[in-house]
């Protein structure tokens, strides 16, 4: 990846960031962003930092078309091109139907749908000149297999999936590759809000028997970013121990 620009949003936690310093030691720049939480990010960017100078840290909300078409421009600026967008940040507001309030089924689907579309319209003139570019999105299990308690999150995620799909279609043409991996339950501030018993009762659906680490993501992310992934296009890759099986 040595001298590639790879742009994840939400990088300052979780899989961002295992993703963000996967590809900083594979020399990339790297160029993350987040939207509340200024002490998370401070601390992301010293960490980045130490293992790379080519890191670039923005506070823009991917919500807002605008805010993503100022990631791409500063990022442009920075570093010359951008090579790989991850569509990594994203939001839960779980409940079951009969008490999930409207604006928490609009917050989840503005963040994790409308964000990655604004990521997207905001980063293809840049890789349709290129005639080259990776997108990657974050979709889950929950996506593909819907959840309990999370009817906006599944179909925000779901609608991640197909988004890949048309996306992939749309940009083949011009050199560039659209995949979306789909992790299981994975050891973040995400699932710290599950209970020990929770936890337990999810190892029995898991045939790895144990939970995701973010690095178990971000090492898939950076094969699809790799040359080795150059032929693959339109695919959903499910990193979740055996749980969609
Ligand atoms: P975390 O909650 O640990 O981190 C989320 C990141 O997204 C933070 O950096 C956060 O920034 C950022 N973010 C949230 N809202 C916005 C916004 N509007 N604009 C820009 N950045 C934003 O998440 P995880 O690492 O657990 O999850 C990462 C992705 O993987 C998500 O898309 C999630 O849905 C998906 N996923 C996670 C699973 C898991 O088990 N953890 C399973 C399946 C999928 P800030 O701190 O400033 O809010």
């Amino acid at each position: 990846m040595n001298g590639k620009t790879v742009v994840i949003t939400g990088g300052t936690r979780g899989i961002g960031l295992a993703t963000a310093e996967t590809f900083a030691r594979d020399k990339a720049n790297v160029v993350i962003t987040f939207n509340n939480n200024e002490d998370i990010a401070q601390q992301a960017e010293s960490h980045l930092k130490s293992i790379s100078e080519n890191v670039l840290i923005i506070k823009a909300d991917v919500t807002d078309l605008e805010a993503a078409k100022k990631v791409v421009s500063m990022s442009k600026d920075e570093f010359g091109s951008v090579d790989v967008l991850v569509n990594n940040a994203g939001i839960t507001k779980d409940n079951l139907i009969m008490r999930m309030k409207e604006s928490d089924f609009d917050s989840v689907v503005q963040t994790n749908l409308t964000g990655a579309f604004n990521m997207i319209k905001a980063v293809t003139p840049v890789m349709l000149k290129q005639k080259s570019g990776r997108i990657i999105n974050i979709t889950s299990i929950a996506g593909l297999r819907g959840n309990p308690g999370q009817i906006n999150y599944s179909a925000s995620k779901a609608g991640l999936v197909g988004m890949t799909y048309s996306a992939a279609k749309e940009l083949g043409s011009r050199g560039i590759t659209v995949n979306a991996v789909a992790p299981g339950y994975i050891k973040t501030a995400m699932t710290d809000a599950l209970t020990d018993d929770q936890k337990k009762g999810l190892l029995d659906v898991i045939d790895l028997q144990r939970l995701g680490e973010p690095e178990d993501v971000a090492n898939t992310i950076k094969f699809l970013a790799s040359d080795d992934a150059s032929y693959i296009t339109g695919q959903v890759i499910s990193v979740d121990g055996g749980m969609n099986i």
